[in-house]
C-alpha cells in the first residue's frame, strides 16, 4: 500500500477504544499500542526535493517522524532533533532513512534553550553544508484542568518549547536561507477550539498561528516561504504522555471520521509546503484534522 492508493479513509486506521496506556513526557513511539503509522511501509517518493538539506526538529516520533520520512524519501538530507531521552526513537528514524541512501544527522537537546537551538542550525549547514528548509514540529503538550495549580515552571517551559523556540530557530536559519527556501511551523486545531485543560498549550498554539502569518510577510521579500501544518487528534506519544488512560482511549472518537490520524496522514502536508509546488503559498496553514473544524 502506498499513500496513492485508493482506500476508505474511516477504515483505514485503528478507532477507538484503544488499550489503556499513560507515559511520562516525553513518551516513545516504540512503547505505543497499537504502534503508530508514521508511513514507514507507504511513503513512495518523487524526488520532489532532490538535493535539499533540511531540519526536522521532534523527528523521532509521531509527527515528526512522518515529516522526516516524508521528506527524505522525497532527497532531502536531514537533521533530526529531539530530546536525549528519546535515543531509542531516533536511532530507529536515522537506521530506517540512512538504510535508503540519505542522510540523517542526530543532534538531541533541549530548544528550550536558545545556544541549543543556534547549534542545532549550525550543525546542519556544517554536516549538510547549507539549508533549504526549517521543519519546526517539537512541541510540548501537558493536561492540567485548574489554572490555581497551574505552575509557572509548567507555563515558561510550554512557551518555551512551543514559541520561544519559533524565534531563537528562525533567527539562527534565516541568515543561511537563499530564495526558495522554505520554513513550516506546526500549530493545532487547539488554536481556534481550546480544550479547557490545555490552556497554555492552546494558547502557545495560538502564538504559532501568528508568528507564521507574521513572520511569513517579513521573509516574502527575501523569497523564503513560511507555512503551518495544524493537526487535529493524531495517534502519537504526546497523547499518553498528557493525557489519562481514559482519554487515550476513546481519543479521536469525536473526529467526524471516528478515529484519530496517523502521522503517516500528515506527511505530505508538510513536503507539499516545503517543496517548490506551493510556491504562491506562504503564511497558509494546511488543516489535517480529520473534519474537525479549524477557523
Ligand atoms: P510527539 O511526542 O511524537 O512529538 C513531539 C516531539 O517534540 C517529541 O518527540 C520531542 O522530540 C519534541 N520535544 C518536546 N519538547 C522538546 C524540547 N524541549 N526540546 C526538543 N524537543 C522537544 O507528538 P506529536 O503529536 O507528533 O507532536 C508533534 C507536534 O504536533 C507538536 O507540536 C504538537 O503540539 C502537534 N500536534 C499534535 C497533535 C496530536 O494530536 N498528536 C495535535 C495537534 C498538534
Ligand atoms: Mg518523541
Amino acid at each position: 500500500m502506498s499513500q496513492y492508493d485508493k482506500h476508505d479513509p474511516r477504515s483505514l486506521y485503528p478507532a477507538p477504544p484503544f488499550p489503556k496506556q499513560e507515559q511520562s513526557l516525553p513518551g516513545a513511539a516504540w512503547k505505543m499500542d497499537p504502534r503508530p503509522d508514521h508511513g514507514e511501509q507507504s511513503y513512495v517518493g518523487t524526488e520532489r526535493l532532490k538535493g535539499y538539506r533540511g531540519i526536522v526538529t521532534g523527528a523521532d516520533s509521531g509527527i515528526g517522524r512522518a515529516a522526516a520520512i516524508g521528506l527524505s524519501r522525497e532527497g532531502a538530507d536531514l537533521v533530526l532533533s529531539y530530546l536525549p531521552d528519546e535515543q531509542e526513537d531516533a536511532e530507529a528514524v536515522r537506521d530506517l532513512l540512512e538504510g535508503e541512501g540519505r542522510r540523517a544527522v542526530l543532534f538531541p537537546g533541549d530548544i528550550s534553550d536558545e545556544q541549543y537551538c543556534k547549534d542545532l542550525v549550525q550543525k546542519a549547514v556544517d554536516e549538510l553544508g547549507g539549508l533549504d528548509t526549517l521543519v519546526m514540529v517539537a512541541g510540548r503538550m501537558d493536561s492540567n484542568d485548574d489554572i490555581l495549580t497551574l505552575e509557572t515552571a509548567a507555563i515558561d517551559s510550554t512557551f518555551k518549547t512551543n514559541i520561544y523556540s519559533l524565534f531563537w530557530l528562525t533567527k539562527a536559519a534565516v541568515p543561511h536561507l537563499e530564495p526558495g527556501s522554505t520554513i513550516v511551523t506546526t500549530g493545532s486545531t487547539q488554536a481556534s477550539s481550546p480544550s479547557p485543560d490545555k490552556i497554555d498549550y492552546a494558547v502557545s498554539k495560538g502564538a504559532i498561528k501568528l508568528f507564521t502569518q507574521a513572520v511569513a510577510q517579513q521573509l516574502a521579500p527575501k523569497g523564503i516561504r513560511v507555512n503551518s501544518v495544524a493537526p487535529g487528534p493524531v495517534w502519537t506519544p504526546l497523547q499518553p504522555g498528557s493525557d489519562d488512560a481514559e482519554t487515550v482511549s476513546s481519543f479521536g472518537e469525536d473526529s467526524p471520521m471516528g478515529r484519530p490520524g496517523q502521522p503517516a496522514e500528515l506527511a505530505a502536508a508538510y513536503v507539499h509546503l516545503v517543496s517548490p509546488e506551493s510556491s504562491y503559498q506562504t503564511g497558509s496553514t494546511i488543516a489535517v484534522a480529520g473534519g474537525m473544524p479549524v477557523f
